[in-house]
């Protein structure tokens, strides 16, 4: 079987360096040989493909579709390819090289990086008996692919994120914050979205994890804390003569932003480029984040006094703080985990925690935003609890910027008090 041409020339001859992220092969080429060195498998994006083993008389053993890998074996395994593999109609194949597999390695915790690199070694002594002139496929290998797909999974993934973040399709949309006393609407959280031409609108809880794992995060903060500082403009644009104070918005900040000196710099050029009055920006940051690094947290939110932006602690209650650090800390505002809302009705528990939260916020100083108020009575019982702030369903969904300029100027203030006082 010859070596047809490509619009690369054949990949068999290519250095992997020289490969690009994805190949279009047409029908009839072979992608590679077997007995050639491999260090890289093929996603096949689109088309067919047929695998043949070669021998006195070439055996065709199946064919592979949309969504299944060919040469993953290079992966983990090195050395010769087990088979060719034939375009049996035009392909669109995603390169993924063995190196870009171990580079996720190199970022990942030292004692998950040793579990891997264990079983990788297990798995190539594996392969290595297994297949030394043999060419079939055991039930192991079967399930190693799968993993092995979990992981292209992950890495088209990241790459459709980087693409939608650069491609505008990342945007905040935002959910009002209300004085619970009035009913005024004090400010907005800044929530990310991603509105994916395919899939729709992908929730935060999707992406996050993802823009973390792959180092995306801080592009994404810098994304959102640039939009916010803009709502801010549009929103005061529209308003009411200067009868309310301000509004303000906060941003969600992750613990690898606040662990990141990067990040530091990046606030004090911010607030040069863009300045704000103080407190009209705030971070959101979860307990846990403050503790994964305690010093460089510390050094951070003490960076934000100086400069002017706000800290929020999120979440609030769901993590392990120790009370006599929290006190150090320069915060502005405590939110109280909307799990503890929802348990209020049926459990004593909650409804303790939330009294202990809201004294413990008093002795500090700052005031509380309840998270995930849904029905009229939780709002009742916040506030006759003193709770100054509220946030949830019962008075807005998180919506777009447009949105959000609607709704600061058609919002009744007295609104939310109505159905309590009933
Ligand atoms: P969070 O910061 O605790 O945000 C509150 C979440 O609760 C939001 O979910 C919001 O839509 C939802 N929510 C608000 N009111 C209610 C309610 O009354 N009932 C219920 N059931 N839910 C309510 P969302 O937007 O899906 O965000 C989920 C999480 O993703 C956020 O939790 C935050 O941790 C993270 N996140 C969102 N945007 C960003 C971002 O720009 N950067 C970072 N680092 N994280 C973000
Ligand atoms: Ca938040
Ligand atoms: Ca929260």
């Amino acid at each position: 079987m010859g070596c047809v041409p490509t619009p690369y020339g054949c990949l068999l001859n290519l250095a992997p360096s020289a490969i690009p992220d994805i190949v279009f092969v047409p029908a009839g080429e072979i992608i590679f040989r077997q007995g050639a060195d491999g260090d890289c498998g093929y996603l096949i994006e689109d088309g067919v493909v047929e695998i043949i083993v070669e021998g006195d008389v070439p055996r065709s053993v199946g064919f592979r579709s949309q969504g299944e890998l060919i040469g993953e074996m290079a992966i983990v395994h090195g050395g010769k390819r087990f088979a060719t593999i034939v375009a049996q109609t035009d392909c669109r194949l995603m390169h993924i090289s063995a190196e870009r597999i171990l580079r996720c390695l190199d970022g990942a915790d030292p004692i998950l990086r040793m579990v891997v690199d264990t079983l990788l070694e297990r798995l190539r002594a594996m392969l290595h008996d297994r297949f030394d002139g043999s060419t079939s496929l055991g039930p192991d290998i079967a399930a190693r692919q799968s993993i092995i797909l979990q992981a292209v999974e992950q890495i088209r993934r990241e790459r459709d994120f980087r693409h939608a973040l650069e491609r505008g399709e990342v945007t905040l949309h935002f959910q009002p914050i209300v004085a619970l006393a009035d009913g005024a609407v004090v400010g907005f959280e800044g929530l990310a979205r991603w509105r994916h031409p395919e899939r729709g609108m992908i929730s935060p809880g999707e992406f996050i994890p993802l823009a973390e794992a792959s180092g995306m995060i801080g592009v994404l903060t810098r994304h959102c804390m640039e939009q916010a500082v803009k709502a801010l403009h549009f929103l005061d644009d529209g308003d009411d003569g200067g009868s309310r104070p301000p509004l303000f918005v906060n941003v969600n900040v992750s613990s690898h932003d606040l662990v990141d000196p990067a990040f530091a710099d990046y606030l004090v050029a911010f607030v040069e480029r863009w300045p704000i009055a103080r407190g009209r920006l705030k971070i959101e940051i979860t307990e846990s984040a403050l503790m994964s690094d305690p010093e460089q947290a510390l050094s951070t939110l003490r960076l934000c006094r100086t400069i002017g932006i706000g800290v929020a602690i999120d979440d609030f209650g769901t993590g392990y703080s120790s009370l006599s650090y929290l006190h150090r800390l320069p915060i502005d505002v405590l939110k109280i985990d909307q799990s503890f809302i929802r348990g209020m009705a049926a459990d004593v528990h909650s409804a303790k925690i939330v009294r202990t939260i809201l004294r413990l916020a008093e002795e500090i100083g700052v005031p509380v935003v309840s998270e995930g108020l849904e029905v009229p009575a939780e709002v009742l019982a916040l506030t006759r609890m003193g709770c100054a702030l509220g946030q949830g369903y019962h008075f807005a969904r998180p919506m777009t910027l447009e949105d959000a300029g609607v709704f600061v100027t058609t919002w009744p203030a007295m609104a939310v008090a109505e159905p309590l006082v009933a």
